[in-house]
């Protein structure tokens, strides 16, 4: 092989990309390689995001109320499954420590759209500095 001339071989791509992500990984360089980034990546987390309001949400596109790109809020699955059936759409799920992305069972209830706005009206009234969960 003549000098100067390089072929780039899919086995050099290849260590290219790995180097690439040890890289990536130890903070020499910032940008993220296309390889570890986005839904075809094999170990990609299985579906699991988060939405833009701090909920866990779950691709599961076949789920009747799933949104527009077939996301559905963790904590509704949770509760689904938890009580058996669909939740209808007027009931809520609840997180009683305030923290959308604690989706333990204990930290859920099931809840009215009614009941739900009730809970959160108290906890406004409570708060002094006008903080509510
Ligand atoms: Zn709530």
């Amino acid at each position: 092989m003549p000098r100067g001339i390089y072929k780039k071989t899919k086995e050099h791509l290849q260590k290219i990309s790995i180097t690439r992500k040890r890289m990536f990984k130890e903070g020499k360089i910032k940008i993220r390689p296309k390889e570890i980034h986005g839904e075809k990546n094999p170990r990609w987390n299985g579906g699991k995001s988060k939405h833009q309001k701090g909920y866990i949400m779950i691709l599961k596109p076949t789920h009747p109320q799933a949104q527009s790109k077939g996301y559905v809020p963790e904590h509704r699955l949770i509760m689904e499954k938890h009580v058996g059936r669909l939740l209808k759409k007027n009931e809520v799920v609840h997180h009683i420590n305030g923290d959308v992305t604690d989706n333990r069972l204990e930290n859920l209830r099931l809840l009215t759209m009614r009941e739900h706005m009730k809970i959160h009206d108290k906890r406004r009234k409570r708060d002094v500095k006008g903080r509510f969960a």
